[in-house]
């Protein structure tokens, strides 16, 4: 049946055909493949139907063995959250609170005065001595802006002196409940907020503006494609976010698909209760998101018997199972999903409980526990019982696992994080991150759900398993496993492309592979051209030779210096201007940063041409190595505009798979064109480990 509709979809030309490929298709009838044609967004044959179609292709994509699979889908993340880690500056590499102070300062000199510097990721056990920093050593680094910035745990918050002031913390200020204000001998605030203290200053930073939030979620979006992400369960949305995605839709700046959870209950879900499910191809609203519970580290998840490690308590219920119940009835009633968060055993008996009632039994109501973390013996049979799915985040083992035994004992940690259970008691497990708690990062995600970092091994899941629970499993889980999910005719081509085979490579090699292309319906939305370490000695440059574009492009390139030295500035030139550039003749560039020792260049691509980023370290420096990535992000459905003459010759296959990565001597123009001649595009550097 599905070999005859792929038979007669191929009548007539396809859009784009992408060949000499290692995929893996997730589809049972033919789980490999080598080539793949695209129409409309959606897939219309596999090998060699699709070669066969090659020649009447708009567009064809030599992925010289390249592996492919389905679009990852990450069923449990939170997009406005991670663009605003994204938008905070990031602290993780900083070794002394004083380097901390001076990447703020930096920040200072930019931003305007009384707008809130944030950041993220400061771990004091990094510096010397290990002891929690102080407000001063911010106060200096930026006495006009109030400082906030959040322990790489989240449970703690670094403040400066303004923080302080604006949220009126003092040394009568008593410890709120579930916090603690660190103080000095005479009780003033040392400038650290432990756990719910955070509040205190927290609640004075303004909410983002809509126009803010968007930039948010967009700036998320474009992190979760070129992490090979094409669709996103989004945990948890407002009325201002489904704005926000409506309006980046609109604009064509959401490259991939959102499936959105209604954030509790309110008027927003007597609305959807009301209409019934929205469905569409970038945005899909038919669930809501409760919160049964707390978390396992802060001891917020509800436990049937007290925690290990605290015999007093077991922890909380946010809510009762009449809450849930009575959300469950009216979604059966509505044709919606219900997601809950459950990570505690008490909360996901409670959670099973109320959804029993409301279900009664087998059904297709694809009613949601999102986390299922610590579940009690027993209790893994009754998500089958009532077909429900278990939305958990193979991440969060590999995290947590260091401190978790602790916190349950022996016996119950028996049944946390054991995916193995689920799988073998016939419940389907989507897996996801939870982002911004965890990285946004699906082979990570595939990495520990099929090593759990060597954690309680038996609970692991094969790599097909794994595989189909970032792809396919996310899909069904928002009933959309006929659009996605599988490379296979009649769905969307949401595929991603890897540096290397997930499926076959040694297990500690994982990690090492690199997303370096994701196509969303069939269109290239990131493209990797570099992750190098470029090594210039004396009197050299590195440069990348971009692939040659057939459409619009923004090109991103984010470097680091890993010599000694002032760092050094990216380039972004066209050939033409290299080449006036080497007869030293004047020459411009399309975009170029300062001296740096970090930095991010940012740069649109609005008419084809040839163009070349060029890394240059400056004269004083006679040897420097520096750490580049870079990539292009591509508006959907984008093209230049047609008065554009284009320049130079086009090759039938317009890009390539990876850019040209040559080290050349000096800005002598004949041996940049030589070295192009003599070294050809094999020559490509290792990343030094993550
Ligand atoms: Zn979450």
């Amino acid at each position: 049946m599905t070999v005859i509709l792929a038979l007669l979809a191929l009548a007539g030309p396809v859009d784009t055909v992408v060949r000499n490929a290692n995929i893996y298709t997730g589809w049972a009838a033919r789980p490999r493949a080598t080539a793949v044609a695209i129409r409309g967004g959606r897939v219309v044959a596999l090998d060699e139907e699709a070669i066969q179609a090659a020649g009447t292709a708009r567009r064809v994509i030599d992925l010289k063995g390249a592996t492919v699979v389905p679009g990852f889908i990450d069923s449990h993340g939170h997009m406005a959250g991670l663009g605003m880690a994204l938008e905070a500056l990031d602290l993780r590499a900083a070794r002394s609170a004083e380097e901390v102070a001076t990447i703020v300062a930096e920040a200072a000199r930019k931003q305007p005065k009384g707008s809130w510097i944030q950041g993220r990721g400061w771990d004091q056990t990094n510096w010397p001595g290990g002891e929690f920093p102080e407000a001063d050593v911010l106060s200096r680094a930026a006495p006009d802006h109030p400082v906030y910035l959040t322990r790489v745990d989240g449970h703690a918050a670094w403040v400066n002196r303004k923080a302080l002031e604006l949220a009126d913390v003092h040394g009568a200020t008593p410890d709120p409940p579930g916090g603690r204000i660190l103080r000095d001998p005479k009780g003033d605030p040392t400038g650290v907020l432990i756990d719910r203290a955070q509040g205190l200053v927290r609640r004075k930073i303004p909410a983002a503006s809509e126009a803010q939030l968007r930039e948010q979620i967009a700036r998320a979006a474009r992190e979760c494609v070129r992490r090979g992400l094409t669709s996103v369960h989004d945990a948890g949305v407002d009325e201002a976010e489904l704005r926000a995605y409506r309006e980046l839709i609109r604009e064509g700046k959401l490259p991939l698909r959102i499936y959105a959870m209604i954030r509790g209950e309110g008027k927003l879900w007597d609305r959807y209760a009301a209409r019934g499910p929205e469905v569409g191809d970038r945005l899909t609203v038919r669930s809501i998101k409760l919160m049964a519970d707390g978390a396992l580290g802060s001891r917020g998840a509800a436990l049937l018997e007290p925690y290990a490690d605290d015999p007093a308590h077991r922890g909380l219920a946010l809510l009762g199972r009449a809450d849930v119940e009575r959300v469950a009835r009216t979604a059966v009633k509505a044709g919606l999903q219900v997601n809950t968060h459950a990570i505690g055993d008490a909360a996901n008996r409670m959670v099973l409980d109320a959804y029993a009632a409301a279900l009664g039994g087998k059904n297709d109501r694809r009613f949601r526990v999102e986390h299922a973390q610590v579940v009690a013996p027993g209790d893994f049979e009754r998500f089958a019982a009532y077909s429900l799915i278990a939305s958990m985040q193979a991440s969060h083992a590999t995290s947590d696992s260091r401190w978790v035994e602790q916190r349950l004992g022996r016996e119950r940690v028996e049944g946390a994080y054991a995916w193995r259970r689920f799988l073998d008691a016939g419940v389907v497990v989507a897996n996801g991150s939870d982002f911004p708690v965890e990285q946004a990062n699906p082979i990570e995600g595939f990495w520990a759900s099929v090593t759990r970092g060597g954690w309680r091994r038996e609970q692991r899941m094969t790599r097909e398993e794994a595989l189909r629970s970032w792809t396919w499993a996310g899909a069904y889980a928002a009933f959309e496993e006929n659009d996605k999910g599988t490379i296979e005719p009649g769905k969307w081509a949401d595929m991603a492309v890897l540096s290397q085979d997930i499926m076959a490579v040694e297990e500690e090699a994982i990690l090492d592979t690199r997303v370096i292309k994701t196509m969303v319906a069939g269109n290239l939305v990131y493209s990797e051209v570099a992750s190098e370490v470029f090594e210039a000695t004396r009197a050299q440059l590195g440069y990348v030779s971009l692939p040659e574009l057939e459409q619009p492009a923004t090109l991103v390139c984010r470097y680091r210096s890993l010599s000694a030295g002032p760092g050094a500035r990216v380039l972004l030139m066209s050939r033409d201007d290299v080449r006036r550039f080497q007869e030293q003749r004047i020459a411009g560039w399309a975009a170029a940063t300062e001296f740096a020792r970090s930095g991010e260049l940012r740069a649109a691509i609005r008419r084809p041409g040839e163009y070349i980023l060029v890394f240059d370290k400056g004269p004083q420096q006679s040897r420097a190595r520096i750490l580049v990535d870079a990539w292009l992000e591509f508006a959907e459905g984008a093209s230049f505009e047609p008065r554009v003459a284009t320049r130079g010759r086009r090759a039938a296959v317009v890009w390539t798979s990876l850019g040209l990565f040559v080290l050349i001597g000096g800005w002598s123009g004949r041996k940049v064109l030589q070295a192009f001649r003599e070294r050809g595009p094999e020559e490509t550097g290792r990343r030094p480990g993550n």
